[in-house]
């Protein structure tokens, strides 16, 4: 098991962040927030899939207003993201935000950040403090450049400013596009705050580039028990950021859930059409939440040994397949009922 940095803990609705919590997977929605109906089904759809914690944009007062209404149909917490305006933040506590994240850097000027610092520690909820490679503070820039001490620096600045105001239900983040960047960031700030972190890299781009590079930057400060909650930023569905993140946290043994998939790669033994297979059988069995283990394999090689170290597997032939349940043989199938079989099975066994 990883050794985790130590912080301090905070709450984000009953989602507990840092000290010896998990690492919770954090999305954020891409609808509009004040389309409340499109919202909840987003939401409802990333909390099936293993979201703690939602973040929505809240650009407008009928953003604001719809909080109250989304946050009465759903479970898990909500972060309100708010920018420029501080009446927002206000608002956004009032109708029941869990937490609220600002760049306090483009709030406005000390009294609307010390407004939303009071709003906040009146209602009990943390405040994320999000610095951003692109829009630090121009002195910063000046004397750093942008750069990880210049990260740091601004995250520092405004820590400083809210333990001023007797406020410490704080979680800070310092993401940059740039791996190295935010990976030294991260190193330089946990060595001077024990606040909990938030992580991850800030618009790592579509899904395949996104996945990888989000997968490397989170996993390379994961891996060095940095972080202690995370968002995979990726352009496109956000149910994929937190499938992509539940496969972080499960390739480093921070968290289990749902199945770990085992495929073979494909050779020319291969002779069915495996990748194909593989792929439905996962997505067949995505929103499972026991921890089995699962094998989809090509050919008789070496097929049957891993199929048979697993839960369930399928182990391919020629235009068929043996499917397995913990080491012994269920069934031969033709490849065309394979996976509908293989599904069932499980389903028979009560996993659905
Ligand atoms: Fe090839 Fe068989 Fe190995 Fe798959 S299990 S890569 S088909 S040898």
């Amino acid at each position: 098991m990883l050794e985790r940095r130590k912080t301090k803990q905070i709450y984000v609705g009953d989602v507990a962040v840092g000290g010896d919590a998990p690492v919770s997977i954090q999305s954020m929605t891409n609808t509009r927030t004040s389309d409340i109906e499109a919202t909840v089904r987003q939401i409802k759809s990333l909390e099936s899939l293993g979201c703690d914690i939602i973040r929505v944009a809240v650009p407008d007062n009928d953003s604001v207003a719809a909080l109250v209404n989304i946050k009465s149909r759903i479970k898990i917490p909500v972060i309100a993201d708010i920018h420029f305006d501080y009446r927002l933040a206000l608002k956004a506590i009032k109708n029941g935000a869990d937490a609220v994240r600002i760049n306090p850097g483009n709030i406005g000027n000390n009294e609307k950040v010390v407004a939303v610092i009071q709003t906040a520690k009146e209602s009990g909820i943390p405040i994320r403090i999000g610095v951003n490679s692109g829009s630090l503070e121009k002195d910063i820039v000046k004397k750093y450049g942008v750069t990880a001490r210049a990260l740091v620096e601004s995250a520092l600045r405004h820590v400083d400013f809210f333990e001023k105001n007797d406020f410490y239900n704080i979680k800070i983040s310092v993401k940059a596009s740039s791996i190295p960047l935010t990976i030294d960031a991260y190193r330089l700030l946990c060595n001077k705050v024990d606040y909990p972190l938030h992580i991850g890299i800030t618009e790592a781009g579509t899904l395949f580039k996104g996945m990888i590079k989000s997968s490397v930057g989170i996993g390379a400060l994961l891996s060095e028990g940095i972080g202690d909650t995370l968002r995979v930023s990726l352009t496109g569905n956000p149910e994929d950021e937190v499938k992509v993140g539940w496969e972080i946290v499960k390739s480093l043994n921070l968290r289990q859930r749902g199945p770990e998939f085992i495929s073979c790669p494909t050779c020319g033994r291969t002779e069915i059409e495996l990748a194909d297979l593989a792929a439905k059988v996962e997505k067949s069995l995505e929103k499972l939440k026991e921890p089995l283990s699962i094998a989809v394999m090509g050919c008789p090689v070496n097929g049957p040994g891993e199929a048979k170290n697993c839960d369930y597997g399928i182990a391919g032939g020629k235009g068929q397949g043996i499917i397995f349940k913990k080491g012994v043989v269920v069934e031969k199938v033709p490849e065309k009922d394979l996976l509908e079989r293989f599904v069932n099975l499980l389903r028979e066994d009560g996993y659905n």
